[in-house]
């Protein structure tokens, strides 16, 4: 089984998660787990006009605390993510075996 990363803004290039930040007109791609982020544009949603100044500074602090990296596009195999697959399944062999 190969996990892809499904998100059309690029995903965390260890494990293809996304969550959206605007920093004013700037739309960046963050991961929290790995603290990574990347640059997606810059006033594509409107929803950046509705930030507070304190939000906007809330942004600046989570997003200068990352590291920005390369993305995954959009159907990239997620790297590591077949590994986990298959720790996952041995831990439930083990899990059904001792019931
Ligand atoms: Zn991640």
């Amino acid at each position: 089984m190969t996990l892809i990363c499904e998100e059309y803004f690029g995903g965390c290039p260890k494990c293809g998660h996304l969550t959206l930040v605007n920093h004013g007109p700037e739309h960046w791609g963050v991961c929290d787990i790995h603290q990574l982020r990347w640059n997606i544009g810059s006033n594509l949603f409107s929803n950046w006009r509705a930030q507070t100044p304190e939000q906007k500074s809330e942004a600046h602090n989570r997003l200068t605390a990352m590291t920005e990296v390369e993305p995954l596009s959009e159907g990239e195999p997620i790297p590591g993510a077949e590994d986990a697959a298959l720790v996952v399944e041995s831990l439930f062999e083990r899990i059904g075996g001792a019931a």
